[in-house]
């Protein structure tokens, strides 16, 4: 049997009276994108928060590679190898790119991982060589020396994807990674999402369809916290019960 890979049980989450995920099962497969869809208000970033442990599920379980995530803090889900970039900027605006993504790697480096922490970086690789290997692969290399803030928008949202894969993770959450940009920026970062998949899980909430059906395998679609369906982009676009929930109507 192939072991389960990033997989959600019967998940609930409420705040307060609001049931934001109501028994929510759902299987994401190792080595491939998939894309978290669903009206505004969904619970897709809820869901994001309860994979990274910023908060517990109030019934059912989250586990990744067979262990049990759900309960652990962020930190220790970082550890095990999934990470994530975030839709608000999360960088240090007065340090330059190569600083930003170095500081990253430091935290790693610098021993808060444990003996098992999955890596493809040894112990022997210095933090700014590191840094300076991510910014090459997200082609930033160039802008290294600028200070964050003076980054275009799109250059701001890839440094956030730096700063997620300083730490070598095997899964990256990247929420919406395309918001607020250019249709140049759009099409790069479709580009980049398209390179990431070749050696990482990727899962991706994202809003853009046009973005979705092109560089996803597989789809899930989330409406009032419950799983409306999963498949792939062809069987999403041809849901009926899907259609109805984007038209205002499920
Ligand atoms: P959007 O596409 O607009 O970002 P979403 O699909 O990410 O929406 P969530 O932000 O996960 O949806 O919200 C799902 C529900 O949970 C909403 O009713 C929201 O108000 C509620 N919710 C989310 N986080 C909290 C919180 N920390 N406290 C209280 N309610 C919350």
């Amino acid at each position: 049997m192939v072991e389960p890979f990033l997989e959600l049980d019967s998940v609930d989450k409420d705040f307060g009276s609001i049931r934001a995920i109501h028994d929510l099962s759902l299987q994401i497969p190792a080595g491939e994108v998939t894309a978290i869809i669903g009206p505004n208000g969904a619970g897709k970033t809820t869901l994001f928060n309860l994979l990274t442990g910023k908060f517990g599920p109030t019934a059912g379980q989250i586990s990744f590679r067979g262990e049990r995530i759900d309960g652990r803090p962020p930190h220790e889900i970082v550890e095990m190898g999934l990470a994530r970039s975030y839709q608000i900027t999360n960088f240090f605006p007065e340090l330059t790119a190569l600083e930003n993504v170095r500081l990253a790697a430091q935290a790693r480096y610098s021993g808060f991982a444990p003996q098992n922490f999955v890596s493809h970086y040894t112990d022997l690789d210095e933090p700014l060589e590191i840094a300076y290997d991510v910014l090459q692969r997200l082609e930033l290399e160039s802008i290294a020396n600028e200070v964050a803030s003076t980054l275009s928008h799109g250059q701001q949202r890839h440094l956030e994807i730096g700063i997620a894969l300083a730490v070598a993770p095997d899964v990256l959450l990247m929420d919406e990674p395309t918001a607020g940009m250019s249709p140049d920026e759009t099409g790069e970062t479709k580009e980049l999402i398209q390179e990431l998949a070749d050696d990482l899980t990727l899962v991706i909430v994202e809003h853009d369809m046009e973005v979705v059906m092109e560089v996803a395998d597989n789809i899930a679609v989330i409406n009032r916290g419950s799983l409306l369906a999963t498949g792939s982009p062809q069987d999403i676009q041809s849901n009926e019960a899907v259609q109805k929930a984007y038209l205002g109507g499920g």
